[in-house]
């Protein structure tokens, strides 16, 4: 298991009574030579405790320290390539939290973040404040990325949503049709017999609930006569 730590950005927070807490990252360099890479195990953990993407924290530490990283989602492995001390990672997990965790006002953990127009912002659920996060990081980037992949996939949800809501209300828009169909040929039976024989449209009206069955073939024989 980790040591718990308290979440701290560029200053170490003493107080053991802090609410905020997650595991001391964990780097265990595998491999050699030109394949040698550094895996953290617990990635998982640290960036659940930080509220944001393992993905995303995983990419942060390829950005600093200009290495490749992977993140697999399905088997929760994140990779950095190169050998990197776990002291360094905890160190650049430090300016990770810094910069895109901590509140910029209130300096708590806090935050979730709100992207308009290609500009993300920290909306802290503290105190309130929404601040501009460090638009210049290359992580901007990334993260502007995954929202859009995001937005996509949700949008793609909805319109399955509503295609799926279309094909249920065909059968009801079909007998709206029918409706509109036996309206429309009594009419235009009313319409023909009532200039050819006017004593059988007299009797027509009196019985209007025929069925379109029976109207049909009614039709069919005052054509041919
Ligand atoms: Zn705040």
């Amino acid at each position: 298991m980790a040591q718990i730590i308290n979440i701290a950005g560029a200053q170490a927070i003493d107080d053991p009574e802090y609410r905020y807490k997650m595991p001391r990252i964990i780097g265990k360099v595998e491999g050699r030579g030109n394949g040698i890479k550094t895996a953290i195990p617990n990635m998982v953990d640290v960036a659940s405790s930080l509220h944001r993407p393992p993905g995303e924290v995983t990419k942060f530490f390829g950005c600093e320290l200009g290495a490749q990283t992977t993140y697999n989602d399905d088997t929760e492995r994140a990779i950095v390539n190169g050998a990197h001390e776990t002291r360094v990672l905890q160190d650049k997990l430090s300016v990770y939290i810094e910069k895109f965790v901590l509140c910029p006002a209130c300096k708590l953990p806090e935050t979730s973040y709100k992207i308009k127009s290609e500009i993300i912002y920290h909306n802290c659920l503290a105190c309130g404040a929404r601040e501009m996060c460090d638009m210049q990081h290359k992580l901007t980037t990334y993260i502007l990325k995954q929202h859009k992949i995001e937005k996509k996939a949700k949008a793609k949800s909805k319109d399955k949503d509503k295609k799926d809501k279309k094909s249920k209300k065909v059968p009801r828009q079909c007998h709206k049709r029918d409706e509109v169909f036996m309206q429309t040929s009594t009419r235009r039976r009313d319409a023909s017999t009532a200039s050819t024989r006017p004593h059988v449209a007299a009797t027509a009206s009196t019985r209007p609930r025929e069925s379109p069955h029976v109207s049909r073939t009614y039709r069919g024989s005052s054509a041919t006569a």
